[in-house]
C-alpha cells in the first residue's frame, strides 16, 4: 500500500536503486522514492515480489522497474547495472535493503548453561558455519557488492547518496542471533568507513537502524499463527519505551531526511535509529 510521504522532497531526474525491494520495508521505500519523483529500480532475488511492487507504483502513475538480482551474485548485478544505465541513466541513489536473518545462523539457547545443556537445543557449539556465513554474507557482502557496482555511477556527481539498512542488533546483539548481529554491526561500521572514503567524491553514505517492524523475515518469531504475540515478542516489547512495534511508514521520514541535500547535506556516516526508544532504554 502506498503511504503518502510525510513531507515533500523532489528527487526528479534521479535514478534510485533499491535492493530487497520485493520485501515489506524496501517496497515501502521504493514507494517513498517514487512519490519524490525518482525513477525507481526495484531489485530482488524474488522477481515476482519486486514486479508486484513495481506494478503497484506504475499503476499509481510512477516510474518503477523490477529486476531480478541476487545481491551476492556479481555477474548478475553487473548485468542489471548495465540494463539500468542504458534504460534510465546513472544511479545516484542506492538503498541497500536486501537482508534478513535465518535460523541456520541462530543458537536456540539464550544463555549457555554447562550444567543444563538440553541435547535437543542448538547451542553455539552446534552452529553450522555454513549457515552462519550465509546470514553474514547476505547482510554484509550483500551490502558491499551492490555498492561497489552502483556507486561507480555516482563518483564525481553532485548529491549522490547511499543508505544502508542496519539494525538494533548492530548496537546491542539480540540473544540467539550471532550471525545476524555481527553482520549488521559490520554494515554500520562499513557505513562509516565508506562515508569517509567517498567524502571527497560527492557521495554521502548513511544508514538507518530500524527497531522492530513486523515483516516477512521476523513474523514467525514475533507472531503465532493466530496473530497473538510470541514470548520473544513480549520480551522485545518490554524493551521498547514506545510500547509497540513500529509501523513501516514511520521509517519514511528518516529515509527522506538522509536523502535530502538541503536537510542532510552535512550529515555523513551516521547510523540513525528509528526504534521507539529501544536503543536508549536501559531496561529499568
Ligand atoms: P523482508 O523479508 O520483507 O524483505 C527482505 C527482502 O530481501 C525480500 O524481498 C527478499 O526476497 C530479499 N532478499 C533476500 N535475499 C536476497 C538476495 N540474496 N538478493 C536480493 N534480495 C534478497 O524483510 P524486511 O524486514 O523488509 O527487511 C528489509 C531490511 O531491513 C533487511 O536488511 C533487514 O535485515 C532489515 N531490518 C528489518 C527489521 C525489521 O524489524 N523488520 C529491523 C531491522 C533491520
Amino acid at each position: 500500500m502506498l503511504t503518502p510521504n510525510p513531507f515533500p522532497l523532489d528527487l526528479g531526474g534521479r535514478t534510485a536503486v533499491v535492493t530487497g525491494a520485493g520485501g515489506i520495508m524496501c517496497s515501502h521505500f521504493a514507494g517513498a522514492l517514487a512519490q519524490a519523483h525518482a525513477t525507481v529500480c526495484l531489485l530482488d532475488i524474488n522477481l515476482p515480489a519486486a514486479q508486484a511492487a513495481a506494478d503497484a507504483l506504475t499503476a499509481a502513475g510512477y516510474r518503477a522497474y523490477a529486476y531480478r538480482a541476487d545481491v551476492l551474485d556479481k555477474a548478475q548485478l553487473e548485468s542489471v547495472h548495465a540494463q539500468i544505465l542504458a534504460a534510465h541513466g546513472p544511479c545516484s541513489i542506492l538503498i541497500n535493503g536486501a537482508g534478513g536473518n535465518h535460523p541456520d545462523g541462530n543458537t536456540e539457547d539464550e544463555y549457555f548453561r554447562p550444567e543444563a545443556v538440553e541435547p535437543a537445543l542448538k547451542t553455539f557449539f552446534q552452529l553450522d558455519l555454513n549457515g552462519f556465513r550465509r546470514v553474514f554474507d547476505l547482510n554484509f557482502i550483500g551490502t558491499v557488492l551492490p555498492t561497489q557496482i552502483f556507486s561507480a555511477d555516482m563518483t564525481g556527481r553532485k548529491d549522490s547518496c547511499i543508505v544502508n539498512i542496519s539494525s538494533m542488533n548492530a548496537i546491542r546483539p539480540l540473544t540467539k542471533l550471532p550471525a545476524y548481529s555481527a553482520a549488521k554491526s559490520a554494515v554500520s561500521n562499513f557505513t562509516q568507513w565508506l562515508a569517509v572514503y567517498f567524502s571527497r567524491a560527492g557521495i554521502r553514505v548513511n544508514a538507518i537502524a530500524p527497531g522492530f517492524f513486523i515483516t516477512n523475515q521476523n513474523r514467525p518469531n514475533l507472531l503465532h499463527a493466530d496473530g497473538s504475540l510470541t514470548p520473544r515478542a513480549e520480551k522485545i516489547l518490554s524493551g521498547i519505551p514506545a510500547g509497540r512495534f513500529g509501523d513501516i511508514s514511520e521509517l519514511t521520514g528518516a529515509l527522506l531526511f538522509l536523502l535530502s541535500p538541503q536537510a542532510a547535506g552535512y550529515v555523513n556516516g551516521v547510523v540513525l535509529p528509528v526504534d521507539g526508544g529501544f536503543s536508549a532504554y536501559a531496561g529499568v
